[in-house]
């Protein structure tokens, strides 16, 4: 049987308590919720958060599932610095998904004129979006020429009782079905899953490959057993067995309404959609249905999601082409998608260039790369700008590149035109006179003994 979201909810709860936050205020759907989980943040806490009783909610919404890396590694049963192997190994291997005919998603199944949104307890999450969203859906449907699934996150704009605006503006996998399925004169078939295990999650929804790789084989390749899905009531897909809701319906082919603003990764509101339309069909849930909620905006959880999949997947470039690369990072300060950070035994001058050519071409939507020795930690941020402040010269380790392509929702670029930065901030390997102030690293044990005392 597939691990779900409650038996992680409930792993996490055996192994750090401390970490699961429950709350039984009434609160509004309206603001309440993303205020709470913003406010711990400014307090540095990064709990998985239940609201246990939101007005008007039939179901516990639980939120914040991925606002620490402590519990990426909990859901791959490791630490968290082995989450990049365990990516890589995981998403390496594929499993073909097994097909099952009973399941819990199908406790509940509403169908036609039963079918309404508006029981979901769907929060509105900032003043300036344009109303309740959904998002951890994770959008899943076939390639209207070859039949291969792609599952992908989508925020959802709940607009009527069986109507929600989807936007497809990372114009990715997605995108292209509807494209081609729309030239057909035809609706798209979707279903939107709510609420799975972690590791399905990281298969579909995060893991990027070719548009002929099928998601739910990688999802069980991070499972590590057969993703096991079932039937849905009114088109023609399977879904996860044990997620919490479903909702089935159609992209409508030629139909564009105002979808948005939205609070998007950069921090900032987005008007940037692509005005899609989804007609809702049939909604299933579990009996005790537990709704996802996922922190939009410039939030912790919002942004691991993007930083802990590209980490791997530009570790895994960089090294093809310096070998000698240590470690990456993408920072929050620069909303995990804008600048990255790299470490490096540099062994020829030029590496840290070439290195940086390789990052920007593999990831489009960087803006700057940092190169930094095998001595400093990327994922400790004052190091690298303390690297930069000593080992680097302005004249010598930065350069631009001006007219690239970059993030439609960089605010600061013109309709995705960007410029990028390049810092090479290593020692160079002649000349470098410097040393850096230790103590000897045998007296650590020590001294901590006596300070404990
Ligand atoms: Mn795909």
């Amino acid at each position: 049987m597939n691990p779900d979201l409650r038996s992680f909810i409930t792993l996490l709860s055996q192994n750090a308590p401390e970490d699961i936050l429950t709350i039984r205020e009434p609160l509004s759907l309206r603001y309440e919720p993303t205020a709470c989980v913003l406010e711990l943040a400014r307090k540095g806490k990064h709990p998985l958060v239940i609201f246990e009783n939101l007005k008007e909610a039939l179901f516990p919404v639980v939120t914040n599932v991925f606002g620490a890396r402590r519990r990426y590694a909990l859901a791959f049963g490791t630490t968290e610095d082995r989450i990049m192997d365990e990516w890589l190994s995981r998403s390496q291997r594929v499993i073909p998904p097994a097909s099952v005919k009973e399941a819990p998603i199908k406790d509940c199944v509403r169908l036609g004129g039963e079918v309404d949104l508006h029981k979901l307890p769907v929060l509105t999450h900032f003043q300036e979006d344009a109303g309740p969203y959904i998002t951890s859906g994770i959008a899943v449907a076939k390639d209207p020429d070859t039949g291969v699934r792609n599952a992908s996150f989508h925020r959802c704009q709940i607009k009527d009782k069986n109507t929600m605006g989807i936007s497809l503006h990372s114009r990715r996998h997605l995108w292209d079905y509807q494209r081609r399925s729309e030239a057909k004169g035809k609706n798209l078939e979707v279903a939107v899953v709510i609420g799975c295990h972690p590791l399905i999650l990281f298969g579909t929804g995060l893991w990027k490959g070719p548009i002929d790789a099928d998601e739910y084989y990688v999802a069980g390749g991070f499972l590590g057993e057969a993703l096991e899905v079932v039937q849905c009531e009114t088109v023609d897909l399977d879904v996860p067995a044990r997620a919490e809701i479903i909702i089935e319906g159609e992209i409508l082919a030629g139909v564009r309404e105002d979808e948005g603003p939205f609070g998007e990764f950069t921090g900032y509101s987005s008007y940037n959609s692509t005005r899609h339309v989804l007609k809702v069909k049939a909604i299933t849930h579990r009996r005790d249905a537990i709704f996802q909620d996922i922190v939009p905006g410039l939030s912790q959880e919002h942004n691991s999601m993007l930083a802990v999949p590209a980490e791997p997947r530009m570790l895994e470039v960089l090294r093809r082409v310096v070998p000698s690369v240590k470690d990456v990072a993408y920072p929050f300060s620069g909303a995990c998608r804008f600048h990255c950070y790299v470490s490096m035994k540099k062994i020829a001058e030029g590496q840290p260039k070439t290195a940086v050519f390789a990052a920007f071409s593999e990831d489009t939507s960087l803006k700057l790369v940092l190169v930094v020795d095998d001595d400093i930690d990327v994922h400790n941020e004052e190091e690298v700008i303390w690297a930069m402040a000593t080992r680097m010269q302005a004249d010598r380790g930065v350069f631009v590149i001006p007219g690239c392509m970059g993030a439609m929702l960089d605010p600061s670029a013109n309709e995705g035109f960007t410029a990028k930065m390049g810092i090479d901030a290593t020692r160079p390997l002649v000349g470098w006179k410097a040393t850096r102030c230790t103590v000897p690293d045998n007296l650590r044990g020590r001294v901590r003994k006596i300070l404990e005392k």
